[in-house]
């Protein structure tokens, strides 16, 4: 039989192999045992109770709580030619007997059903003449009334289960905690050696926790790494929420709130407009997330701290259940824990003390410098094996230690105030360094009395003592010019009433970050980001006209993979993840249509997939279409108009013209190159370098061309120029 199950992971479902516990479970369940499955969440589940109900005869019965995740269950199963039917109150009395009808015939192999609906006579009278062979309980920690999700109809299910003697019940979790795992054994009287647990460790997250210092600005960055992806963004209030929706917008995001102070009917038109992928961002309460089985989710950012660490663990996990890398940003502060203990003040009795115990929990695994996955799989019973694990900001780099910067700190304002407080932190360390440059000597700089006395640094340190003296706010920068002025506390610190603590050692761990990223990116497919384009258009277009999700029709990984390999062929076809029979004959002439039309025009040749596992970790860049703001400033651009006419007419700041040409530009147009060189600052030594920067490391990313520039140019400056060398290139 395991050899049936194997053959329907691959014809069915195209997968190439079982996930972890998958084979044992179904192994287990074709020999009629009941088990209890606990995988975290994109673990797996379904495929525990899906295969084998394809290889039983009679049905399999699913409860499950949440009707949006059967909707989409059973519409991931019909596109895979399974036949699954729903019974719960959405549907019409048409489509009620309609699937009545089908479960009389026998032809239905999966039926999804809500307790409610279980639990009505009717029912109970329809499932008796029928053939049970599986009785699946999905979500089970709602038997538990330790559970935060307690349903008292989920108690009753285990009198029900009674009901099929024949019948192998399966109960389903991803709640971690064994007091909830033993609370459903007892209840449906599972024995201890049906117990299935798999690790909690979700080795594709990056965990990264930051000091929330400018959280915009912060966010702003992250989400530049993350451009047309999907992700959510968590906020501690509907207000914040509001706020933070509203300054994306502005700032050229496809985004949308979502919290319950919104009307049911836009909640759930934003939460389908995210689904559906006609919108990246999410920003919401922790009211959003239930009942989302998207599984492209790229990023989850925790704009405020979360509650504690389930739920923390919970909100993260809704990214990246493709298995692909999902970075997970946590913005924390010690006015957020205020926040939190005020409300925990107002609670009394054992309520006061749980929610103690789950704030320090939480703080004590913020503020640890081991890797993170150490105290979280601490935390969840399960000992993390290894001391590093490479997916989280502690392990990519080491914690380094705080030193006394007030020397240093003060020979930098006291430069800032010689030059009036005129210049940006570039010029300053200039002098700082004794630099004898054209900018410098044209000042009279070289004269001042603080030309060259902090050559002990490098240009990289007083980058970074620079940024601590404006994160701690003895600083501010001019937000047009850029340059930079002292604060009263600036002032305090010069005179020797304050000191500054801080680190500047430029080994710091973003920067190493990023280049073990690199090094592990290595091993990615080197995919055709322009055809992954146009498969995602013609995905979007085919579930528009099925109406479903377009992860329905095919996941992230195998439009990737198509992008990569190129197959040609049916059997090259059958060899790409997630493409079994039925979606071979479904869509696979439509998209080798495509594959061969672009190869043709490209030139391109197939690659030949190796039947064993590839590691995938590539990060999906992709374009959506909107009909947005760029559509407008871009053909205006090129009709001649220059980027400070468009800042004034729009009434934004450059960087959002410039954010809205690039989408223009990505989405295949041309833009003319002269624009650009007009807004640039740089002179023509410094516009050359950074051409040869990108020219040697490509315009994805910034972070590699600062470097290599020394962080001597601005990011806005990089950005300029990043659009003028695309735009050349046309
Ligand atoms: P869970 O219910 O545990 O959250 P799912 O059953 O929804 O997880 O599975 C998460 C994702 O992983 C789905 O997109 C599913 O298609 C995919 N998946 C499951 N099993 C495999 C496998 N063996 N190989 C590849 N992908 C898989
Ligand atoms: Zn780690």
């Amino acid at each position: 039989m395991m050899q049936q199950a194997r053959e329907a992971l691959t014809n069915v479902f195209g997968f190439k192999e079982f996930r972890p516990l998958q084979e044992e479970v179904i192994d287990h369940v074709l020999q009629k045992n009941d088990a209890l499955v606990v995988m975290p969440t994109g673990g797996g589940k379904s495929l525990c109770y899906q295969i084998p109900a394809l290889i039983f005869d009679g049905l399999t019965i699913v409860v499950s709580p949440l009707i949006s995740l059967m909707k989409d269950q059973v519409e991931q199963l019909r596109e895979y030619n399974i036949s699954a039917v729903q019974l719960n109150s959405t549907l019409s009395q048409q489509e009620y007997q309609h699937n009545v009808d089908l479960l009389k015939r026998g032809e239905v192999s999966l039926l999804y059903l809500a307790p409610e609906t279980l639990l009505m006579s009717r029912t109970k009278k329809l499932l008796k003449s029928l053939d049970v062979d599986s009785f699946t309980i999905d979500e089970a920690h709602c038997i538990s009334e330790w559970g935060h999700d307690f349903r008292p109809e989920y108690r009753k299910l285990a009198m029900v289960r009674k009901n099929f003697p024949d019948a192998v019940t399966i109960a389903l979790t991803a709640t971690a905690t064994p007091r909830v795992q033993d609370d459903i054994k007892r209840t449906l009287e599972l024995k201890e050696t049906e117990a299935f647990i798999a690790s909690f460790n979700r080795t594709n997250l990056f965990l990264e926790i930051r000091d929330k210092h400018r959280p915009l600005d912060q966010v702003l960055t992250f989400l530049d790494r993350h451009e047309n992806q999907s992700g959510i963004i968590y906020c501690f209030s509907r207000k914040q929420v509001d706020e933070l929706a509203e300054e994306l917008e502005y700032e050229g995001f496809s985004v949308r709130p979502y919290h319950a102070g919104l009307s049911e009917g836009r909640r759930n038109n934003n939460q389908e407009a995210f689904i559906k992928d006609d919108v990246d961002i999410i920003v919401a309460t922790i009211a959003f997330g239930m009942g989302i089985n998207k599984p492209d989710v790229r990023f989850v950012v925790h704009y405020d701290m979360p509650q504690n660490i389930e739920a923390y663990y919970q909100q993260i996990g809704r990214a990246g259940r493709d298995g692909l890398q999902a970075d997970c940003l946590m913005l924390f502060s010690y006015s957020d824990i205020n926040k939190i203990k005020y409300f925990i003040n107002k609670k009394q009795g054992q309520e006061k003390k749980v929610a103690e115990r789950h704030l320090n929990a939480l703080l004590q695994f913020i503020e640890n410098n081991k890797c993170r996955r150490i105290p979280l799989m601490d935390y969840f019973g399960e000992t993390y094996p290894s001391d590093t694990c490479d997916m989280c900001d502690n392990c990519v780099g080491s914690p380094q230690e705080v030193e006394d910067l007030t020397e240093p700190a003060q020979k930098f304002l006291s430069c800032i105030v010689r030059t009036d407080q005129h210049f940006g932190a570039t010029h300053i360390t200039k002098i700082l360094r004794g630099s004898e440059a054209k900018k410098v000597k044209e000042h009279g700089h070289t004269e001042l009395s603080t030309h060259g006395i902090g050559r002990e640094l490098s240009k990289k340190q007083w980058k970074k003592l620079s940024e601590q003296l404006l994160i701690h706010g003895f600083l501010e920068r001019d937000p047009e010019y850029g340059s930079l002025k002292l604060k009263q506390s600036g002032i305090d610190l010069l005179k020797g009433r304050k000191a500054l603590y801080g680190r500047i050692n430029t080994n710091n761990k973003s920067a190493d970050r990023d280049s073990a990223r690199t090094a592990a990116s290595a091993e990615k497919l080197d995919y055709d980001e322009t055809f992954f384009k146009q498969l995602r258009q013609k995905r979007k277009e085919l579930a528009d006209k099925a109406d479903v999700p377009p992860y329905v029709i095919f996941p992230d990984t195998t439009l990737i993979e198509m992008a990569y390999y190129f197959p040609q062929n049916e059997e090259s076809m059958r060899a790409i993840h997630g493409i079994g029979s039925a979606k071979l004959n479904k869509y696979g002439d439509e998209f080798g249509r495509l594959i061969k039309q672009y190869c043709e025009e490209h030139g391109i040749e197939e690659k030949k997939k190796r039947a064993t596992k590839t590691r995938r970790s590539s990060r999906p860049r992709a374009g959506k279409f909107s009909k947005k703001r760029h559509h407008e400033v871009g053909p205006a651009y090129n009709n001649g108009q220059s980027i400070n006419e468009l800042m004034d007419e729009y009434d934004v700041k450059m960087s959002t013209i410039l954010k809205h040409l690039r989408k223009y530009y990505k989405e295949d147009n041309p833009l003319r190159p002269e624009g650009f060189l007009e807004v640039s600052g740089l002179d023509e030594q410094a516009q050359d370098s950074v051409l040869q920067a990108y020219e040697k490391h490509g315009p994805d990313l910034l972070r590699p061309v600062h470097e290599e520039l020394d962080g001597e140019i601005s990011y806005k400056e990089l950005k300029i120029m990043r659009l003028y060398y695309l735009a050349q290139m046309g």
